[in-house]
């Protein structure tokens, strides 16, 4: 199995997962990279999963699917272009001689899914869309912040080993406001440095390590005591609010969305 970040637009990534002569392409927001990818590397497109209804993550399936005759699977809930098949919560089958299982993630939009491959060679994998960035999190459009919190919950009790293929190259702000919350976390400042030498050699940061972000990810970390004094500090929260779990969370999404 190779995952290969396909860029597109200003910052997304179409992940191309490849097994052999086939591969799978997940949130093809475009055509164009996809079929390019297929043509240089003399490549058959079996199948394409969609995490959740955005143009920028399914501007390009009928195309492809046009093209090659791919399959389709996305979320039961949202509006993805037919045909496609349905899943959410606990829906699992075989693809590409890997086992893949669905977690239902709501919270940027309203029936958005995340895959997860339990048994990909050498650690496992999560294709999260637009739910998990390295070092942030989606912004929360259609769900709730309880919704947001509940599904990276579920995300961050995955192995620590999981890689995790994010839909857009967001690190490096995301990591701005990240130390702008947890100035003295020396974890945070070392990746940092990692994840700039990367972009100065025009590569991406991800896919990015689970294990990692429950130590860098302000919004992994909304429990932690540092993170959640620094948002009652900046959001000026009551003493109750500043013991409930969403509220923090819910302050420190709105903290990030007007940072610059
Ligand atoms: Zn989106
Ligand atoms: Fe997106």
């Amino acid at each position: 199995m190779k995952l290969i970040a396909l860029p597109a637009f200003s910052d997304n990534y179409l992940w191309l997962w490849q097994e052999g002569q086939q591969a799978g392409v997940i949130d093809p927001g475009e055509a164009a990279p996809v079929l390019q990818a297929l043509a240089n590397q003399g490549l058959t497109l079996a199948a394409i999963l969609v995490t959740h209804h955005h143009a920028d993550h399914i501007g390009g399936v009928r195309e492809l699917q046009q093209a090659t005759g791919a399959q389709v699977w996305g979320p039961a809930l949202e509006d993805i272009p037919s045909p496609f098949t349905p899943v959410m919560q606990g829906d699992n089958w075989n693809l590409l001689g890997q086992r893949v299982e669905v977690i239902d993630v709501p919270g940027h939009t309203a029936g958005h899914v995340a895959y997860f491959l339990p048994n990909a060679p050498t650690s496992p994998v999560l294709f999260c869309g637009d739910t998990l960035f390295s070092g942030g999190c989606g912004r929360i459009f259609e769900g709730t912040p309880a919704q947001m919190l509940a599904s990276l919950d579920s995300l961050a009790a995955l192995p620590a080993t999981t890689k995790v293929c994010c839909a857009h190259e967001y690190t490096l702000s995301n990591l701005r406001f990240a130390v702008a919350v947890e100035p003295r976390n020396t974890a945070l400042q070392t990746y940092m440095a990692e994840c700039q030498q990367l972009r100065k050699e025009g590569m991406p940061t991800l896919p990015a390590q689970l294990g990692k972000e429950l130590q860098i990810n302000p919004f992994l970390r909304a429990r932690h005591p540092d993170v959640r004094l620094a948002v009652a500090q900046h959001a000026g929260l009551s003493a109750t609010e500043q013991t409930d779990d969403v509220a923090v969370f819910a302050a420190l999404r709105e903290w990030k969305n007007n940072f610059r």
